[in-house]
């Protein structure tokens, strides 16, 4: 559908990164998530074409605006070439630079944005611990003052780009219980005290590292704190509505590339005598998908026009964050269907998104906890 908002400044934008995913990224897909990574060139790439510079300053390295659209283009592409895993892998560092440039000190964004948004180093944001990710303010892991030091003790768990990163920013509690007792710390890798192991043997997402990280000890200088102390909370739930936009246009893109493969699928294959799509049960499935797709498509749109103009969106985005895994899982499914057999081997991108659909539907915000947010948003509940 024509998007009535998209300027061509922004149209000019989308197409030199899809043509990017075209030539870089979807002839290699298969063959990194096979080898659980991407060359760390591709991470260059990226930051050289912008990609991980919205909203960020150009002193540090940034591109000295911001936009949604653009923003949601660089996730739908990504997720349209159909490897959501190489979208984490490079765009871990996306959900760390917001709290760096926001609330990190002069000097240490010059230090390290230029690094990170380059694609020269990853960095990593740690919020989710064994003990629970749903429940942020309850998190467990301590952070107390030494002197002129801090000291951070706890776990993360599911951390992307955790074993590879260089940077990390970590919430920890440096107060009472609840919301108001969190603080966020910047983490260099080679602090001693601090230690990470990979999760492995995952559903999807082979091409990009999770990792447990285990801090024991480990002493931080006094200005790793980032922003003001027992403000992390309110710096973290922020921090996600960025990270559920790029999710809102990435599950757009996987859902499109269900349609499109479905589309060309069931106008080859022949099935009694004539072709899928001829069989009326078939070519429901593929309007059912489609409608659902423009009605996404509207929606995110409706919501980069919102979030440009100001205020955050907060409630739309939580609405559409699990109304897009929704519409995703349907046309994974379905798409699986118009497949059969073929659907459900490994290669076919269809495949792919079908065992990817559940880490969108529970990463950066669950389904449940979507809808939570969203009545609270909109005043329902209190
Ligand atoms: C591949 C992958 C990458 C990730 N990357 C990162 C990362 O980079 N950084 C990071 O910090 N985290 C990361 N996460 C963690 C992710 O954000 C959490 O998995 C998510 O927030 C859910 O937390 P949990 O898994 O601990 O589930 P839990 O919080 O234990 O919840 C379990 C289930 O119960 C539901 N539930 C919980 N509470 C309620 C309630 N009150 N009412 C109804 N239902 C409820 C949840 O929706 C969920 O379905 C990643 C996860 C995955 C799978």
């Amino acid at each position: 559908m024509k998007n009535p908002f998209e300027t061509e400044e922004q149209r000019a934008f989308r197409d030199s990164f899809a043509k990017f995913v075209d030539t870089e990224i979807r002839p290699f897909a298969d063959e990194w998530d096979e080898a659980g990574a991407i060359p760390w060139e591709l991470h260059r790439k990226a930051g050289a074409l912008g990609m991980f510079g919205f909203g960020i300053d150009e002193a540090y390295g940034g591109l000295g605006f911001d936009d949604c659209f653009m923003r949601a283009a660089v996730a739908e592409e990504l997720g349209r070439c159909g490897a959501t895993g190489v979208g984490a892998a490079l765009g871990a560092r996306n959900i760390s630079t917001g709290p760096i440039a926001l609330l990190g000190s002069e000097e240490l964004k010059r230090r390290v944005l230029p690094q990170i948004l380059s694609g020269e180093v990853g960095s990593s944001l740690g919020i989710t611990e064994p003990s629970g990710g749903s429940d942020v303010a309850n998190l467990q892991t301590t952070a107390r003052q030494d002197g002129n030091e801090w000291v951070l003790n706890g776990n993360k768990t599911f951390i992307t780009g955790g074993m590879t990163s260089r940077y990390f920013i970590i919430g920890a509690r440096t107060g009472g219980p609840g919301i108001a007792g969190i603080s966020l710390f910047f983490v260099e890798a080679d602090t001693p005290g601090f230690t990470r192991t990979p999760l492995e043997r995952k559903m999807g997402w082979w091409c990009s590292d999770q990792a447990t990280l285990f801090f024991d000890d480990c002493r931080l200088p006094a200005d790793s704190l980032i922003g003001p102390e027992n403000k992390g909370f309110i710096a973290i739930m922020n921090n996600f509505n960025y990270e559920r936009l790029a999710l809102i246009a990435q599950s757009l893109g996987m859902a499109r590339t269900c349609l499109s493969e479905s589309i060309a699928y069931a106008n080859e294959r022949k099935t009694f005598g004539k072709r899928l799509v001829e069989h009326q049960v078939i070519a429901h499935k593929i309007a059912d998908m489609s409608a659902r797709i423009d009605s996404l498509e509207a929606y995110l749109n409706q919501i980069c026009w919102m979030a440009n103009e100001g205020p955050t969106p907060v409630a739309e985005i939580s609405k559409a964050k699990f109304l897009s895994t929704k519409i995703l899982e349907y046309c994974a499914s379905e798409a699986m269907q118009v497949f059969g057999g073929a659907g459900y081997l490994r290669g076919n991108p269809v495949e792919r998104i079908y065992r990817e659909v559940k880490v969108m539907a529970i990463g950066g915000g669950s389904e449940e906890i979507m809808k939570d947010l969203a009545v609270r948003q909109m005043g329902v509940v209190h």
